[in-house]
């Protein structure tokens, strides 16, 4: 039988590694960088993406806790002496770019689920890397910011929303035309560029949507927003409208508009579906 095992302190302490293991590494993120190839997902590995993603097996292993490990950085691996105990998908450093640059946005983001697929992710937390900033939820027990509950966005007119929309392609002759209408008829878009916290932040009310419609962020850097937002009472939707569920992996791509509540998340998709008709 599965033992039962308190998560949200596991992956507070996951989170406190991570800080102290990358602390040291901030202060020389200007110089070169060494060599270390490409992660599971597809971009180059960084050492304090590495020294982020240790830090989370070893806090697991020190809890002795046995895990089959989906990372953007080492891809799938199995980690302790007995069978897994359950799956650990993580995005060690969500938003590196800005780490490096020292742009105070990045987090690193945790989920643990019962099988590969992202419908089975049943606790979760994102912290913000720079902030006293840390989002956790369990499946049925309501997601929260530093211990206190959250609630997503009610606000349902377009124009004063504040949206979170990613652009970052080498495809954006494609995704523009898509995403035209909404840009046009809202006044705040803002790309901040670690999606992660850009998700908890449509599950905490702060910004009302957030629409990804490149088809290039993997389900390892959105798994655990994905319980945050549910439990928040937002949504997270395919651009088709359909519900998002995908398996667990590096190598997995996922389009989608996250959003506050269901009417903004309708007039999105009619802003959405609108200019791809017009093509
Ligand atoms: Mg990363």
């Amino acid at each position: 039988m599965k033992r039962q095992i308190d998560w949200i302190p596991v992956l507070v302490q996951c989170r406190d590694s991570v800080q102290r293991q990358i602390a040291p590494l901030i202060g020389t993120l200007k110089q070169q960088q060494p060599d270390l190839g490409i992660g599971a997902g597809g971009d180059p590995i960084r050492q304090v993406d590495l020294a982020a993603e240790k830090a989370i097996v070893n806090t697991l292993e020190s809890f002795g806790i046995s895990f089959t490990l989906i990372s953007e950085e080492s891809g799938i691996e199995e980690y302790g002496g007995r069978p897994c105990e359950c799956y650990v998908t993580t995005d060690p450093i969500d938003g590196t770019t800005n780490l490096l640059r020292g742009i105070p946005f990045s987090a690193t983001s945790i989920a643990i689920s019962t099988k590969q697929t992202l419908n089975t992710v049943f606790a979760a937390l994102v912290a913000d890397l720079n902030h006293e900033v840390v989002y956790t939820a369990q499946k049925g027990k309501g997601a929260f910011l530093n211990g206190k509950r959250i609630t997503s966005s009610k606000l349902t007119t377009i124009d004063e929303a504040v949206i979170g929309l990613d652009l970052n392609t080498y495809r954006i002759q494609k995704i523009a035309r898509q995403v035209t209408s909404l840009i046009e008829n809202t006044k705040h878009i803002r790309p901040f560029g670690a999606n992660a916290l850009e998700l908890c932040y449509v599950a905490d009310g702060r910004t009302d949507a957030f629409v990804d419609l490149r088809g290039k962020l993997r389900t390892t850097d959105i798994a655990a927003a994905w319980l945050m937002l549910k439990e928040a009472g937002a949504r997270m939707v395919l651009p088709s409208g359909k519900t998002l569920n995908a398996k667990l992996s590096p190598k997995q791509h996922v389009s989608f508009i996250a959003a506050g509540n269901p009417q903004i998340q309708e007039i999105i998709l009619d802003l959405i579906r609108t200019k791809k008709e017009a093509k």
